[in-house]
């Protein structure tokens, strides 16, 4: 009697608090969740206030009884599972499973494993917040409901074995309807001018500004009649500035950051930098200093900085880097307004032990992700970046000649992260108004827009992020998804739809327009955040989104029945039947009638030209996903990887032109 039970989720973080807690407590894990819907069963009462059927999760059997046992003999438990909503429901789920009263049962958090850490959140612990446990119940049955119900839906079109959740639905429909972008994407040709001039001997280049168009010429003649009106001339100055810039840090890392910056940096995709994370955040070992989590707990969307953290940074920076690099006051930054008070970035939990050392301990992918970690949240602290800057403006006739130049001074925190701004060699001369500038020569280059790009898994998590689709705690889980069901594949680093994907994507959109809707998906997100800040009551939300969703099924169920396509050989409607990640269209009568047809979208141009034949190659769709072929085909079966392809890195968000 008297003992202590901690209960954490996991084994690596149960033998990180043991080691600081000593023998007087008794640390356990739970190996995640021990109860859950379940897995054969609905398991919601909708016309019962949504009451949720909880089961235990079978495998979870002997881990609830030693559980259970260990919690006889204590007289407190303290329940040490993760700060979100997750590790809240595990802690709620454990509590009532194990039958404990609020005075044996204490709940701890903590944003790092560090011995501080957990001592200061063992000295205060607390009671488990019901208003984040309700906040993941409600998620966990929208979800339940959304997948129960709309699934068989997709199975009156589709052979069975086809399920669509609910926000990795919206997540296939981003990438669905970029792809269809692509494939209509027409090029539009258009021409810049540049000229280079002469004033005090000096000569430099200006671009031809035409209004407001990105100084782009979209009719040929006239940039060619503006190129000879240029020839020869002179032009007046308009206008000279000289003036300092300053480039700010970023803020330090958060999960959606953090993913996109190992993808696109290290191609490790959004799941595996979980992973890793998970694991300097329950804790390695770390020489001398022993086995403690060296970062923050890594699912967070806040930029917020503890105080000592921010104290002890700013003691490292100018011992490592000199006193320039230390701004006079240190740094706060903005915090989004989806993010949860509580939490902390991402950051070193101690700032002095260096990715150098670090990497000594770590794997190579864990010392990856603790360097992006730690260099992302020193810059965070460090002196802003200064450049000179240069801008003219000239004029001849109704011509506007526009130059800007800028060298970096002081690379302030750009030494430890990110990139500078577009900088120059020299600057230009000092110009005075009204000065001429002689025209020495003139240019004009042919350009052509660009198709929109493909998502990569750093640009679909940046996306989700800006529509308020997904949280920390989803993005990775929302892209394996799309890959787990063949609904999308990763081919050179870019995210395809397959054939199956795009077909589901399209029956959803049309049958489920407002499921399907980002704004109403990002409103869903929304009121759940409302229910975890005690804003809203969980069932209001789960009836407005039943009322919605249910009327919407109905409809869909309709209009399933009705228009459908007919066997032309027999008359008996036709369903979409799966092979691997493609689709065809098969009779319903099979095998008595064994009609099919191809219902594979048209073949995508590419760039490339066949090695075999000279043919330009095809975008094609077949059961492993899309792949190239030869346009030629059947006379040329060439055919190659998506790798292939490589496409050019996307300077803007969805700038899609022409
Ligand atoms: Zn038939
Ligand atoms: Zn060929």
């Amino acid at each position: 009697m008297g003992g202590r039970l901690v209960v954490v989720e996991s084994p690596a973080k149960a033998r990180t608090i043991g080691r600081f807690l000593g023998s007087r407590y008794v640390v356990r894990a739970s190996l995640g969740h021990i109860r859950d819907l379940p897995e054969d069963d609905f398991g919601v009462e909708t016309d019962n206030g949504f009451k949720p059927k909880y089961v235990l999760i079978p495998a979870k059997r002997k881990v609830v009884r030693a559980l259970a046992a260990a919690a006889k003999n204590a007289d407190t438990v303290y329940i040490a599972t993760d700060m979100d909503r997750e590790g809240e429901a595990i802690a709620w789920h454990i509590k009532e499973v194990l039958g404990l009263s609020d005075e044996v049962c204490r709940r701890v958090v903590f944003s790092e494993i560090t011995p501080q850490a957990i001592k200061r959140a063992f000295a205060s612990p607390s009671q488990i917040d019901m208003r984040k446990v309700l906040a993941q119940q409600a998620r966990r049955i929208l979800d339940r409901i959304v997948g129960y119900k709309l699934s068989p839906l997709l199975w009156e079109r589709f052979s069975p074995g086809l399920s669509a959740g609910r926000v990795q639905s919206v997540a296939l429909r981003l990438v669905a309807e970029r792809e269809k972008q692509i494939r209509e994407f027409r090029p539009r040709r258009f021409w810049t001018i540049t000229v280079e001039v002469e004033a005090a001997n000096t000569r430099f280049e200006m671009d031809v500004v035409d209004g407001n168009e990105k100084r782009r010429f979209w009719n040929r003649k006239k940039a060619e009649d503006v190129a000879r009106l240029l020839e020869a001339s002179l032009a007046e100055v308009v206008e000279w500035k000289a003036w300092k810039q300053e480039q700010r840090p970023f803020p330090p890392h958060i999960t959606s950051t953090l993913q996109q910056e190992m993808a696109s940096l290290h191609r490790m995709s959004p799941q595996e930098t979980m992973r890793h994370a998970q694991a300097l955040y329950e804790g390695v070992d770390v020489g001398e200093r022993g086995r403690r989590g060296v970062i923050t707990y890594h699912r967070t969307d806040s930029v917020r900085v503890a105080g000592v953290a921010v104290r002890a940074v700013r003691k490292l920076i100018p011992a490592l880097f000199g006193e320039e690099y230390l701004p006079q006051k240190s740094r706060r930054f903005k915090v989004s307004r989806y993010a949860q008070a509580a939490h902390e970035a991402i950051r070193p939990t101690m700032v002095d032990l260096t990715p150098d050392e670090a990497g000594r301990f770590l794997s190579k992918q864990q010392a990856l992700l603790y360097e992006a970690v730690w260099r992302r949240f020193v810059a965070s602290q460090m002196a802003d970046a200064l450049y000179d800057v240069t801008e003219a403006t000239a004029r001849c006739g109704d011509v506007e000649l526009y130059a800007l130049r800028r060298c970096i001074v002081f690379d302030g925190f750009l030494r430890v992260y990110g990139r500078a701004l577009p900088s120059h060699d020299t600057l230009l001369p000092q110009l005075n108004t009204g000065e001429k500038l002689r025209v020495l020569s003139v240019r004009i280059d042919e350009h052509q827009t660009q198709p929109p790009s493909r998502y990569t898994e750093a640009t679909l998590v940046r996306k989700l992020e800006q529509e308020g689709i997904g949280r920390p705690s989803t993005y990775a889980t929302i892209i394996h998804t799309l890959y787990r069901r063949r609904y999308v594949v990763k081919r050179g680093g870019r995210l395809y739809p397959t054939e199956l994907g795009e077909h589901v994507a399209r029956l959803l959109v049309e049958r489920f327009p407002r499921v399907m809707d980002v704004g109403f998906t990002r409103w869903v997100e929304g009121e759940l955040d409302r229910i975890e800040e005690g804003e809203k009551e969980w069932r209001g939300l789960l009836e407005e989104f039943w009322a919605a969703f249910s009327r919407e099924v109905e409809e869909a169920r309709e209009r399933l029945s009705q228009n459908r396509r007919l066997c032309p050989q027999c008359g008996k409607p036709l369903v979409l039947k799966k092979k691997g990640s493609g689709v065809f269209w098969g009779c319903s009568g099979y095998p008595s009638c064994r009609y099919r047809e191809s219902a594979a979208p048209q073949p995508q141009p590419t760039n490339l030209k066949c090695q075999k034949c000279g043919s330009p190659m095809v975008i094609r769709y077949g059961r492993y996903g899309p792949f190239l072929a030869c346009s030629a085909f059947p006379k040329c079966r060439n055919t190659q990887s998506l790798n292939h392809l490589n496409e050019q890195e996307e300077t803007s968000d969805g700038d899609c032109d022409g």
